[in-house]
């Protein structure tokens, strides 16, 4: 049976459900890091389902019935775009969602890699934290349009926590400066971290590409041990939704040691010291400063 079927369903019998108690908004997002910024924008207005969640990998994400029942009941569904959610079309299909569609990514600068001979965008358009300022304001865009009483909170939420986000970029870009421009090197498991570099000038190899559904040949891990040991990188990095085993090769071939676990494409559960976005952000800086540094 196919999976749009499945989810037709699913929601069979099921009926529209009214906000939580308090909300005015019953909105999705496709996954944690964005469900956590449509959470500061919208507060108690919005009662909000998150499809993919903490430590979990959206690149490969295939569409529960639960997820459709709430795409169903929701009057906005908030998703990354650029490629990012490779089920989403199927998934509005399926549930016959006729709500607005907002890609939060609308208006970033993206950039395109080379993967397998495809060009394909990066989608990781959040490790910018400059861009979070945009996926902001396209939350606040949205939800006023789905709820105009609610603007003025919207906006008031949107421009608190977009001067939060400011002062911690502002942070991020002083540490970084800590470290000399030729050590700004670092390995990751998967290639999520393209924004990231270009906006605070770190260079990030990755043995697979940007999606996690590829995977890297022989030949590409031994180029990046080749590049690890000629440039000297010092600093390895898992990823929480992410096989690390290519990386821990990498490591016993080298001698680089793995510095510990970046946030990449999903928060941590709570309590685990990234479960939001900021949260995310000032953990990945604090472990990859000194590592870059050698430290
Ligand atoms: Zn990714």
């Amino acid at each position: 049976m196919s999976a749009a079927k499945l989810l037709l369903i699913a929601l069979l019998g099921s009926t529209l459900a009214l906000p939580a108690s308090g909300a005015e908004v019953n909105a999705v997002a496709s996954f944690s890091i964005l469900g956590d910024i449509v959470a500061h924008v919208g507060g108690d207005r919005v009662a909000l389902t998150t499809i993919v969640g903490p430590n979990a990998d959206t690149h490969v994400y295939e569409p529960k019935p639960a997820d459709a029942q709430a795409l169903h009941a929701a009057q906005i569904f908030f998703v990354n775009g650029l490629g990012f959610e490779g089920w989403l079309d199927r998934l509005v299909e399926a549930t016959g969602f006729d709500g607005p569609v907002i890609v939060t990514s609308d208006g970033v600068r993206s950039h395109t890699m080379d993967e397998d001979g495809e060009t394909v965008t990066d989608p990781h358009a959040w490790q910018s934290l400059k861009n979070g300022l945009l996926y902001v304001a396209n939350i606040e865009k949205g939800l006023c349009q789905v709820d105009p009483d609610g603007c003025p909170t919207y906006q008031a939420n949107a421009k608190a926590y977009s001067a939060e986000i400011t002062a911690l970029d502002n942070q991020v870009i002083a540490q970084i400066d800590t470290v000399p421009v030729e050590q700004r090197k670092v390995i990751t498991t998967h290639d999520a971290f393209g924004y990231f570099g270009e906006e605070y000038g770190v260079a990030f190899l990755a043995p697979e590409g940007i999606s996690t559904d590829s995977e890297a040949s022989a030949a590409d891990v031994g180029r990046l041990i080749e590049q690890v040991r000629a440039d000297g990188v010092k600093a390895l990095f898992l990823e929480n939704m992410s096989d690390g085993r290519l990386l821990e090769q990498i490591s016993r071939e080298t001698g680089a040691v793995v510095g510990g676990e970046l946030y990449a494409d999903a928060l941590s559960e709570p309590g685990q010291g990234a479960a939001s976005y900021l949260e995310m952000f000032a953990h990945n800086i604090e472990l990859l400063v000194p590592a870059m540094a050698g430290k």
